[in-house]
């Protein structure tokens, strides 16, 4: 009696862990594949900007919004700032 009181707790404490250790398992899985498509992502930009370069950037001037936003300088094409 003893012995079954103290199993279906046990049981049901096992498939709740359970279940939490998939779910971090998954959260895991799809934190390493962000970083993964980000890393990507990083990378293609980098390539457009020197494709980009290679016809020349159309650079233009821009200002941050604000009263004193500074000055800076973005191609119109890839979107690479100076
Ligand atoms: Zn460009």
């Amino acid at each position: 009696m003893n012995k079954d009181n103290k199993q279906l707790p046990a049981s049901k404490f096992d498939i709740t862990e359970n279940k939490l250790n998939e779910l971090r398992d998954a959260l895991y899985k799809k934190m390493d594949e962000i970083a993964l498509l980000k890393d990507q992502i990083r990378q293609t930009e980098s390539q457009l900007c020197y494709i980009c370069s290679l016809d020349g950037h159309n650079m233009v001037t821009e200002r941050d919004p604000g009263m004193y936003g500074d000055l800076y300088h973005v191609c119109t094409k890839c979107n690479y700032i100076s």
